[in-house]
């Protein structure tokens, strides 16, 4: 199955001259959504992670039926004001501006191994931000996995040389 058939491309959105990749249609398609999550589990599943970590919010889609799928815990990276109790929070540059995430405290214990999930790698900058916020909870970070990448944004080369896994790309 192409699953790049089932992403709906829609111009000038959220801003003109914006190409977003919506993934409404993926979901909406069992069999693709089905093949979505059973593709990345096995790449997943090789890390031998103890948590999977969602980026609000289109990567709660994919971490929490993964973690269910594989048996593992689930946690959320959360935008700044969105989580009870104690949190750790990280602030990173965007264009204009500063934007913050956070985490839980006792959502990850230190040395645990983790694999970090969004719907789609573009710039880089909100998984650079995550993996920071993950390291510096003291998270041992395995792989990023998503469902497309942008290649011509290079937002791999944020990384760190953390291993990458898309299962869409486009040039
Ligand atoms: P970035 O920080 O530039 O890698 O952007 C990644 C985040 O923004 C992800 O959470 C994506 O959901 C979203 N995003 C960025 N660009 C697009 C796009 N062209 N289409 C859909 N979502 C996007």
């Amino acid at each position: 199955m192409n699953l790049k058939d089932h992403i709906r491309e829609v111009p000038d959105y959220p801003k003109p001259g914006i190409l977003f990749y919506d993934i409404s249609t993926l979901l909406a398609h069992a069999e693709a959504w089905h093949e979505t999550i059973e593709r990345l589990a096995v790449v997943i599943e090789k890390e031998k992670p103890d948590v999977l970590a969602g980026i609000e919010s289109r990567g709660f889609l994919l971490a929490a039926p993964l973690a269910m799928r594989l048996g593992m815990g689930f946690m959320m990276i959360r935008k700044k004001g969105k989580l009870p109790g104690k949190t750790i929070p990280f602030t990173y540059d965007l264009e204009y501006g500063t934007d913050t995430i956070e985490i839980q405290e006792d959502a990850i214990k230190p040395g645990q191994r983790v694999v970090m999930l969004d719907d789609l790698l573009a710039t880089g900058g909100t998984m650079e931000a995550a993996v920071a916020l993950m390291q510096q909870a003291g998270a041992d970070v395995r792989r990023i996995a998503c469902i497309i990448e942008l290649n011509f944004l290079k937002g791999r080369e944020k990384l760190g040389g953390l291993p990458v896994t898309s299962l869409i790309q486009y040039d």
